[in-house]
């Protein structure tokens, strides 16, 4: 028999074809991967409820027996339904030795098979008055039918999990339950057991038992913090080995100082502010030495990084060297290069996918032969047929879009060349250490001082009218706007207008006197490219878009944005969405339309008026929705971290990092036989893993 590990899901009595691919989608492939499929929450059944104490209109949880089961069709319309159709009732009735009440199921026939008289069952759902009569509707229901099922209900913590499509509540329990009662004696544990010793950490069996099926409240906790731990860890892991390997790396002292650099600057319309000078003599440091550069340069959104970068770029060329400069999407690469094509000492070139075949071989030759100084591009930067001359300089917009691989894949196409990697979405000190632990950092902490604070309004959406008026003004004055709503269809059942619809009533009604345009995330790549250079090029006058705005878009003429449904974003994102305007010497406005909704709402709305700092937003996002949720997003590369809480566990984090750092002081290769098996967890994880390694080593 087969490892959890080797055992593809669709071996598990109940899974066919269909439930394959729908787990598939998920990301669940192996039955290991369904043991890491934890439940969402758990529902307490220690505290059943005598029938006689149940109340009417209450959520509760009753323990009883079955009495009585009769099936029928009925006409009768079920309370809260629409259409007269036939329907078939199950209806089920239980009591214990207090009382009885009635359940009923529509259109399940097959539930018959579940309540024979005399069975045990554990129900949980809402109580109704039916005349005179308790009643039950579509309870959630637990039948007690065998040995596993009474010891599965006994420990009181059941779990609740997210639903794949088809399955219910009652079904994915059972699955899990069968896949671990038949697998998990075969599970490999991927923790040392020396570290697991020293911090009282269950093993990974029982961990996994517990997390999905407690024996009690105890062991779940224990449970938590050991498959915490193991996330940590594996997160940690990498992030240290690079860092170790960095040390005995030899890199490129580039000629830092030089007269492309201050050419360039004395040029340059501006004058730099503090942070922008001290991060730039970081770098000048930083690159002159012979370790390699890897230092990541965080500040918030118009603080003028990519002028930073540049500068980073020109004391590479300066020497002789090549530089990639990687930014997410085709429309932030242009914009880039847009900023620095005029540089007529300096060759070069701009590669994204979108270029054909003939365009980007003549730009592969270019940077094959070291004709092409600094080539900016997207993705397209990482595929085999670039290769450089002597690439001495890596630079990466936007780190949380990239994967750490990526990362390691464009670097590698050079001997150890220096890296520099920003970002505009701050991060809480603390956490910085632990996530970008491998780099070095440097803050740009405030913007250039003729940016003028964008003044934040709030109306209410009976004052809507109010807000359009002032974007009518800014319009009329030859500057753009954009609108943003956080659907592209609307929802009559939330009650929320979407892009597409606003987009048509606007220009025939409060715009019709000017352009607009659309955008959002179902258009082609290209499309929203091409929309976006037109609204860049003044062709249009308003945007109305979804959230794909893109992070970084730079249009300074762009003064004014509306944002619809305010509640319905988060902080962070609003603010990211407020650094598309302000981004030139005109004053610039934002327009909150929103009637609030909750307090959390309420209170983010209110930071964004207060506030205009992006740090200072982060840390009141975080006070808002708590570690779990704002760091429970996808980015900042913390997506991998399914459980574990960097910030409520910060303990167990610093105890895992620390471990992390004295077995690959004993081991760092990971060729030890206890540390076989964590060798192949991480394999598995990081598919990359082995390139990456190569890359590191
Ligand atoms: P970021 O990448 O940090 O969001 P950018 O580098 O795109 O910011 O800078 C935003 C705008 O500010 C650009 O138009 C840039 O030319 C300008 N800028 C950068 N530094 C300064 C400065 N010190 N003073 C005035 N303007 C600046
Ligand atoms: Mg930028």
């Amino acid at each position: 028999m087969n490892t959890p590990q080797d055992t593809p899901i669709r071996y598990l009595k109940g899974i066919g074809p269909k439930r394959a691919k729908v787990f598939a989608q998920a990301g669940i492939n192996t039955v290991e991967e369904l043991f890491y499929y934890f439940p969402r929450r758990y529902e307490d059944r220690t505290n059943f409820v005598p029938v006689a104490g149940l109340k009417p209109g209450e959520i509760q949880t009753i323990r009883v027996k079955v009495l009585a089961l009769g099936q029928h069709d009925s006409w009768r319309l079920p309370a809260g339904r629409q259409g007269r159709r036939r329907f078939n009732i199950t209806e089920v009735a239980v009591g214990d030795n207090t009382g009885k009440v009635s359940c009923v199921w529509f259109n399940q026939p097959y539930l018959a098979n579940y309540f024979k008289p005399g069975t045990e069952v554990i129900l949980y759902g809402k109580v109704e008055l039916y005349g005179v009569k308790l009643q039950m509707s579509n309870p959630e229901f637990e039948v007690l039918a065998d040995e596993a099922d009474a010891r599965l209900a006994a420990g009181g913590l059941v779990p609740v999990y997210s639903l794949p499509a088809g399955f219910s509540q009652r079904s994915l329990r059972r699955l899990i339950k069968n896949a671990l009662d038949k697998y998990l004696p075969r599970i490999k544990e991927c923790l040392p057991y020396d570290i697991r010793k020293r911090n009282n950490l269950l093993n990974l069996a029982r961990a996994l038992i517990n997390i999905h099926f407690p024996e009690n409240p105890e062991l779940q906790k224990e449970a938590y913090r050991r498959l915490s731990f193991e996330e940590f860890f594996l997160f940690q892991l990498p992030i240290i080995l690079r860092k170790l390997k960095r040390k005995d790396k030899i890199g490129i002292a580039h000629k830092a100082e030089g007269e492309l650099l201050k050419d360039y600057i004395s040029r340059l319309p501006f004058q730099f502010t503090a942070s922008q000078k001290k991060v730039i003599e970081e770098i000048k440091l930083d690159m002159a030495s012979s370790s390699p550069m890897q230092r990541l340069l965080q500040g918030d959104v118009g603080s003028g990084k990519t002028v930073v970068a540049i500068c980073a770029s020109l004391m590479a060329i300066q020497g002789g060297y090549q530089v990639a400069f990687m930014a997410p999407t085709e429309i932030l690469a242009r914009q880039h290069y847009e900023k620095v094509k005029a540089e007529k000492k300096l060759n070069i070139k701009l590669l994204t996918s979108s270029l054909d075949k003939k365009e980007k071989e003549k730009i592969y030759r270019g940077i094959k032969e070291g004709k092409i100084d600094l080539v900016i591009g997207t993705h397209a930067l990482l595929e085999e047929g670039v290769r450089f001359r002597k690439l001495g300089l890596v630079i990466i917009d936007e780190q949380h879009k990239f994967g750490v691989s990526q990362r390691a894949l464009l670097s590698a196409k050079g001997a150890n060349p220096d890296i520099l990697i920003m970002t505009a979405t701050p991060i809480p000190r603390t956490l910085a250490i632990t996530l970008y632990g491998d780099l070095d950092a440097s803050i740009i902490n405030e913007l250039p001082p003729d940016r003028l604070t964008v003044k934040t309004l709030l109306f209410e959406q009976s004052r809507k009218a109010e807000a359009y008026r002032l974007a009518r003004q800014e319009l009329k004055a030859g500057r753009q706007a954009y609108i943003i709503y956080p659907v592209i269809e609307e929802s009559y059942a939330l009650d929320i207008a979407g892009a597409k619809k606003m987009f048509s009533e606007l220009k025939t009604g409060e715009f019709k006197d000017f352009k607009l345009g659309l955008i959002h995330g179902k258009l082609k790549q290209e499309e929203q490219d091409r929309v976006m250079l037109v609204f860049k090029s003044n062709k249009i006058d308003m945007l109305v878009s979804t959230t794909v705005l893109e992070v970084g878009i730079d249009i300074p003429n762009a003064t004014c944005m509306i944002i619809e449904h305010a509640e319905r974003f988060g902080l962070s994102q609003l603010h990211q969405l407020r650094g598309r305007v302000g981004r030139g010497s005109a004053e610039s406005i934002c327009l909150l339309i929103s009637d609030g909704g909750t307090i959390q709402a309420s209170g983010r709305l209110a930071a964004m008026i207060k506030y205009s700092d992006g740090f200072k937003i982060a840390e009141e996002d975080l006070k808002i929705r708590g570690p779990g949720e704002f760091f429970g997003r996808a980015q900042h590369g913390l997506s991998e971290l399914k459980i574990a809480d960097p910030l409520a566990q910060m303990q167990l984090l610093k105890r895992a990092r620390e471990e992390v750092v004295k077995l690959l002081n004993l081991d760092e290769r990971l060729e030890n036989r206890q540390n076989i098996l964590l060798k192949e967890k991480l394999a598995q994880r990081f598919p990359d893993y082995e390139k990456f390694m190569i890359a590191a080593g």
